[in-house]
């Protein structure tokens, strides 16, 4: 019998890679724009026809190719970036695998003109479905242009296969973001059919974001900047206030490149965790820069999956980041880094656990007081003056106040047996109530200054214990009483084990917990001056509280154990009966690091002016 295995002609093999290389337009555009940029191009045009389909063109001033180079691009493996396997690992230009133009030559109709600045003649060559139709000499500026017509023209399975000229469109832009994000020093130019759809001068990074995104980014964005021997973070996050139940606008960048993984947005969305409601997700544009021996790009042919050396150094690097950034926006003076020695690169040995550094609460704060410095950061060259402090509120406090100072606000029923009046000054500048009410046993609506502001009771509460747990796990434990008879639990096996794990942290909450068997506990004490009702019960919710949201929310232990404790434990408040009660639990409120957030990430307060009403009864 005869062999039966032979060599596939280099076109059926290119279309093969051209599978894996161009799925859509926009794979396409992403390759020509790359190349652009590696070519040191000033300026890049990308002219788009019909979402893609019929042209997808590439325009450069970059440094062109000579006339053997023109015709050689086309052939799979043909590249100038690297030369060896060694070079892979140090990787600076965005291509290097040879086969962008090769699979696209394929499966289009291509025309390429390009000229090198010592050249006097420009090269024409035209390809389609790997055959080159014309090699010759023509007349272009300097640079290149490659010109991309009727993609899959000879397959026609994947052209049905795309989607709406709107979500082609879409795609493409988000690629061409994606470069031009890296790039604020290049600009380009965007056109569809016809119309110039986004034009973005070379300019700093803060400038590149808002010609992108809009001017309304301006002020939606705080800098992060962070720098080690080992690793670089820049960039800017978004005010958690911005964040969005939509992951839009994330933008992770690693060496230059264009980046998703979801260990290193853990690293960022979970510095926000207070600050933003849940399933709310912050926008962010974050570059880090590491020596490229310690990236591994080539993991998928996309090129999007990351796959880094050291990960948990990254990620620890960047969760202590992002925090940092954060600490320094909101501007609390006593806002307090402990500084890790684990973190510091010198310090590293290489498989050792990273335990990023925690913010420290300031019980002191008080957002109502006015913020005497502030604070300039620069990246990338714009200047930036951090606004006061993170906050979920629509609008902060003093504009709210300013707001609603005029405005006529429609009475309320208010239980005259309920409304009391209290002369006393309240001690720091926290919002003094005039009248109150309660409703369904949770809500408090409290008149200020002739305005109304609606409170979840619980929530507040929340917020007001789990952030003074948060002060007895850092700072000055809880005072135990000990009991005469201590009482005992039984729990469950695992439950045991968990509570043994966390019982110096019950203790500083003031729990003196005595592990009599895996399974058995005497408690020996409890917080001074507090009513605990059923212990047995309390243990086994905040465990199993504790369990599921180490599981699902991967929370650090303490601010874990603080919220299960403060979950527990808020209800057990003493229901609010005077107006005096009222301002302290303002007091309180407005003293929290985070007032208008529960540590379940619920809006604790509403405020409700005019407009509001007006719309309720619209
Ligand atoms: P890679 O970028 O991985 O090297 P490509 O197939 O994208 O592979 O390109 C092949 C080669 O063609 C590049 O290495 C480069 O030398 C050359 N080239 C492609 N596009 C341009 C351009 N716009 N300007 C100058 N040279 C280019
Ligand atoms: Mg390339």
């Amino acid at each position: 019998m005869n062999d039966i295995i032979h060599l596939l002609p280099d076109a059926v093999a290119n279309q093969i890679a051209a599978g894996e290389v161009v799925q859509r337009p926009a794979s396409a555009v992403k390759e020509l724009l790359e190349n652009a940029v590696d070519a040191g191009a000033r300026h890049i045009q990308l002219i788009i026809k019909d979402a893609g389909r019929t042209l997808v063109q590439v325009v450069d001033d970059g440094k062109g190719m000579s006339f053997n180079d023109a015709r050689l691009c086309f052939e799979r493996h043909a590249t100038s970036k690297i030369s060896c396997a060694d070079d892979l690992f140090a990787i600076r230009t965005k291509g290097f695998r040879g086969e962008a133009l090769a699979s696209i030559a394929a499966i289009a109709q291509v025309e390429l003109k390009t000229r090198r600045p010592e050249d006097e003649t420009a090269t024409r060559v035209v390809i389609e479905g790997s055959e080159i139709k014309e090699h010759g000499i023509t007349v272009a500026p300097v640079g290149t242009s490659i010109a991309v017509n009727n993609l899959f023209f000879n397959v026609p399975a994947r052209r049905n296969f795309l989607k709406s000229d709107a979500t082609e469109f879409a795609n493409i832009e988000e690629e061409f973001n994606r470069v031009a994000l890296v790039h604020p020093d290049i600009a380009f130019t965007l056109y569809h059919n016809g119309k110039m759809v986004l034009q973005l001068a070379e300019g700093n990074l803060k400038q590149r974001i808002t010609g992108i995104f809009g001017t309304a980014f301006n002020d939606k964005l705080f800098p992060i900047q962070q720098e080690t021997d080992f690793m670089k973070i820049g960039g800017f996050l978004g005010k958690p206030e911005n964040a969005k139940k939509k992951r839009s606008e994330q933008y992770l960048f690693i060496n230059h490149r264009f980046v998703k993984s979801s260990s290193l947005n853990f690293a960022i969305e979970s510095a926000y965790t207070q600050l933003v409601p849940e399933g709310h997700h912050p926008p962010y544009f974050i570059y880090i820069e590491v020596n490229p021996a310690t990236v591994d790009v080539n993991i998928s042919p996309t090129k999007v999956e990351v796959k880094l050396q050291d990960d948990r150094l990254v990620f620890g690097f960047l969760n202590a980041a992002v925090k940092k950034a954060i600490g320094e926006f909101s501007l609390v003076p006593q806002l307090d880094f402990e500084y890790d020695k684990e973190l510091d690169p010198d310090n590293v040995p290489s498989g050792m656990p990273i335990k990023p550094p925690t913010v420290a609460l300031d019980p002191n704060y008080n957002p109502f007081r006015s913020v005497g410095s502030t604070h300039k950061v620069s990246f990338g060259g714009g200047g930036y003056s951090a606004p006061q402090r993170p906050s979920g509120m629509s609008q902060d406090w003093d504009s709210f106040l300013k707001d609603i100072k005029e405005t006529e606000v429609a009475p309320v029923p208010v239980q005259p047996t309920q409304m009391q009046i209290v002369d006393e000054e309240p001690a720091n500048d926290a919002p003094v109530a005039e009248a109150f009410m309660i409703i369904y046993k949770k809500y408090l609506w409290v008149k200020i200054n002739g305005n109304l502001l609606l409170i979840n009771i619980y929530r507040a509460y929340e917020r007001i214990i789990y952030e003074s747990y948060i002060t007895a796990l850092k700072e000055t434990p809880i005072v135990v009483q000990q009991s005469l008879f201590p009482e005992t639990v039984t729990l469950t096996a695992s439950q045991g084990e968990l509570l043994n794990e966390l019982k110096e942290d019950f203790l500083r909450l003031g729990y003196d917990i005595e592990p009599m068997s895996s399974t058995n506990f005497a408690i020996n004490g409890t917080p001074v001056n507090e009513e605990i009702g059923d212990i047995q019960e309390l243990i086994e919710s905040i465990l199993d509280d504790y369990k599921s949201n180490r599981m699902n929310r991967m929370m650090e232990t303490e601010k874990n154990i603080a919220l299960c404790m403060a979950r527990q434990r808020r209800s057990s408040v003493k229901p609010i009966a005077t107006l005096q009660e009222v301002n302290s639990l303002l007091q309180q409120l407005f003293g929290c690091l985070v007032p208008t957030l529960s540590p379940s990430g619920r809006k604790i307060f509403e405020t409700i002016g005019e407009s509001s009403l007006d719309n309720f009864l619209k």
